[in-house]
């Protein structure tokens, strides 16, 4: 047998599931909603009927980037796994989200280098510096301005917000759901039944 007959490819995931794999990446300030979003988002998906995994920062610097720390070249080389990572969920046909800080303009870019025209949604989970302060739900900003907490990103780190984000959602003005609806509404734009386009090849 031929192996390109063999061989599972894209498409055929695609063509199985009613929508293609995509990496769904939020970035923004700690606090900004990033994980409330992931998971609300990953309900809502998983509901619906598609296979949906969120990636976030506890569960990679807990396992596979346990030995970085919060440099930039260590942040640098957090994004790049945890895109890698994110791309073999969208590979496998999955929609993945992904709930990182990714401060850097250049690693986020660089994650999207890696999937193909469309594979990656850059989502600006947006709120002031002031209102994730007030939030502060894990009390870091307080240790942050205590300076327990050094390279805390916003107060003694940098955030470089998108340019031209696939999606930005003001999550001081909109509520949860608002925000969900306007993900998935994006998501549902790309395609008849899911993330992008499909197209029978064969
Ligand atoms: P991050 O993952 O970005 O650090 P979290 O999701 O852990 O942020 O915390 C965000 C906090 O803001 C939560 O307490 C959440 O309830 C609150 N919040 C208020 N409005 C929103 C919204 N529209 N979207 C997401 N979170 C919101």
């Amino acid at each position: 047998m031929k192996e390109s007959l063999r061989t599972v490819r894209a498409e055929e995931r695609a063509l199985r599931n009613e929508y293609s794999g995509v990496v769904v990446w939020l970035t923004g300030l700690s606090a900004a909603g990033k994980t409330t979003i992931a998971n609300a988002l990953e309900r809502e998906l998983f509901d619906e009927g598609r296979q949906v995994y969120v990636l976030d920062g506890d569960k990679m610097r807990q396992g596979l980037c346990s030995d970085l720390d919060y440099s930039p070249e260590s942040r640098k080389e957090n994004i790049r796994r945890a895109g890698e990572v994110a791309k073999l969920f969208a590979d496998a046909g999955i929609v993945c989200i992904t709930a990182f800080i990714s401060p850097y303009r250049s690693d986020r870019d660089m994650v999207r280098a890696m999937l193909p025209s469309g594979g990656f949604l850059e989502v600006f989970v947006n709120a002031p510096l002031t209102v994730c302060e007030r939030r502060d739900p894990k009390g870091l900003y307080a240790k942050a301005r205590a300076g327990i907490i050094k390279d805390f990103t916003g107060i003694s780190a940098p955030y470089e917000p998108p340019f031209q984000p696939e999606l930005e959602l003001r999550t001081d003005t909109m509520d949860v759901a608002a925000c969900i609806a306007a993900v998935v509404l994006e998501l549902k734009k790309r395609g008849k039944h899911g993330a992008n386009p499909v197209h029978r090849t064969t």
